[in-house]
């Protein structure tokens, strides 16, 4: 196989071709669904995007800013010991880790906020759930030396107060959610609520491939950078194509992102793993196109596959991971699952445990809870495949972050020894 005609359809930008909106629809999904006021916001956004997708100038500042800053281009490491594990499919992995503040979230962060300045706009917005997209738009806004403001739900900061920490040290303002289930969806209704008045001078820097028109857009085109440089890897080092890609899904952002440039190729299958918490019928999940729970809604400023009780109420929703606990998930997904283009699988938190331990013992990586539900849903089907094939998996982050969770998960009885005496040592 050539690999010329492959290698050409990298050219950029344009990479989200493929995936273009009709009148900000995916198939049945996406939208705008706004209140009245925002719309010149988001008129303005559109318009300025569509400019930076025909500015191939935008594009190489945007990937000079990732190599020079954030150590852009990830390498594809090639698990030979994990695939020696198995003794099947040969297993490469994306080191979306390896970022700056360690996830593929600065890619968007990045890119969002190069695009902000260009609009002339001086301040940043953002909701953040687990903490992580806050962290990144507090970095970026001072790298760009522009003000930001995260919002945040008051049970989101309780349970992850490090992200907060390093928010504030950054420089940003965190205002805390006081009202609704104090979580992720409170933030967002927050963030809108600041952008109605502030969005002369003020972006609204949304973290994931959701929300609406054109956000879904603006992500997934900021983080094709994953799949781009994928490719060109995969081929370079083992001559072809994958025949699988993996990657997990809580919004839809870093497996849109190395999903896309692998799009066109029909014989490369597209996989998505879900957090399937405490499993099928625990009601203990977050599991929106696998368990078959959700349904099509309007909520959040687009229409997608919600989990949501009959009144449209949203669910409650749970994963070890906690950058997978979402209600909803990307329009450009759910219509691609639709489509059946990607497929998708759920992890359960016990499957993810169970993986981390592998891939930590065998390849020295500390995947992040989120990431290892990736590389859970192959493990699951490993089996099915032959040692001719090629498998990617996107390891979206790193795992440091997830140390209570994970000795948690391990039941591991130093680790909270350790907690119990730090206790005593702050409480005299
Ligand atoms: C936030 C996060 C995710 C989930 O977000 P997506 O938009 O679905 O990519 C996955 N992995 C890591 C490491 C994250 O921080």
């Amino acid at each position: 196989m050539s690999t010329e005609p492959i290698a050409a359809d990298n050219a950029i930008p344009g990479a989200t071709r493929v995936l273009a909106p009709e009148n900000g629809y995916y198939g049945n999904y996406g939208g705008t669904f706004i209140p009245e006021i925002l719309v010149p916001a988001f008129a303005e956004l559109s318009a300025q995007f569509e400019a930076i997708k025909q500015d191939a100038s935008f594009w190489q500042d945007y990937t000079a800013l990732l190599t020079d800053y954030s150590g852009r281009p990830t390498p594809l490491t090639h698990a030979d010991r994990l695939t020696a594990h198995f003794g099947r499919a040969r297993i490469y992995v994306k080191r979306e880790d390896l970022n700056h503040t360690g996830a593929h979230k600065l890619n968007n962060a990045l890119g969002q906020a190069m695009l902000a300045k260009r609009m002339g706009k001086t301040r940043l917005i953002a909701e953040t759930g687990a903490g992580q997209h806050g962290v990144a738009t507090a970095t970026v806004a001072a790298k760009l030396g522009m003000s930001a403001t995260i919002y945040m739900g008051r049970e989101d900061m309780e349970r992850q107060y490090a992200n907060v920490f390093w928010m504030k040290r950054l420089g940003a303002e965190v205002v805390a959610v006081d009202y609704g289930s104090r979580t992720l969806k409170d933030a967002i209704n927050e963030t809108l609520r600041d952008w109605v008045s502030s969005f002369e001078t003020t972006h609204y820097l949304l973290g994931t491939a959701s929300g609406a028109h054109p956000f879904p857009a603006i992500v997934s085109f900021f983080q094709s950078i994953i799949g781009i440089e994928a490719k060109e890897q995969v081929l370079r080092t083992a001559g072809r194509l994958p025949d699988r890609v993996y990657a997990c899904v809580g919004g839809g952002s870093n497996a849109l992102g190395a999903f896309q440039a692998f799009h066109p190729h029909d014989e490369v299958q597209l996989v998505g793993v879900e957090a399937g918490g405490q499993g099928r019928d625990s009601g203990k999940h977050a599991s929106r196109l696998v368990y078959g729970e959700a349904s099509p809604g309007i909520a959040q400023g687009y229409k997608t596959m919600f989990l949501q009780d009959r009144d449209g109420q949203m669910k409650d929703t749970y994963s070890i991971a906690a950058g997978l606990d979402y209600v909803g998930v990307s329009p450009i997904l759910a219509d691609l699952a639709e489509r059946g283009r990607v497929r998708f699988e759920a992890a359960t938190d016990a499957e993810v445990v169970e993986a981390l331990q592998l891939v930590m013992r065998t390849e020295g990586l500390i995947p992040a809870l989120e990431s290892t539900h990736a590389f859970a849903g192959l493990f699951k089907h490993i089996e099915e495949t032959s040692a001719s094939e090629i498998v990617i998996v996107n390891m979206s982050g790193r795992g440091d972050k997830d140390i209570f969770n994970v000795a948690e998960g391990l039941r591991d009885e130093e680790w909270n020894g350790f907690i119990e005496r730090k206790h005593q040592q702050y409480n005299g």
